[in-house]
């Protein structure tokens, strides 16, 4: 089971809000050796962590990502969503 608070749901879709009514994409914000990726996000990451305060600290708030850093921090595809689904279960006449 995974879960996000509401709340987290709607500061993101406050800033997709914002981004596409300013006609603006929103760039993956993982820092990378040549810097910020800024490719286009695909995925929310509710509990991302980065460097915080210069030394140290560790910072951790949502991040949204592009596909291409979801995938090398999970070490594999992203499962499709959304899950909307129905699992087969046993047969009761078995
Ligand atoms: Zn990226």
């Amino acid at each position: 089971m995974q879960y996000v608070e509401l709340s987290i749901v709607r500061y993101a879709a406050k800033i997709l809000a914002a981004a596409d009514e300013a006609g603006l994409p929103i760039g993956c914000e993982v820092e990378t050796a040549d810097g910020v990726c800024g490719r286009q996000v695909h995925y929310l990451i509710p509990n991302a962590t980065r460097p915080g305060g210069g030394g140290a600290d560790i910072e951790q708030r949502p991040a949204m990502v592009c596909l291409e850093h979801l995938e090398e921090m999970l070490g594999h595809p992203p499962e499709r969503q959304p899950l909307f689904r129905r699992l087969q279960g046993p047969d009761p006449g078995a």
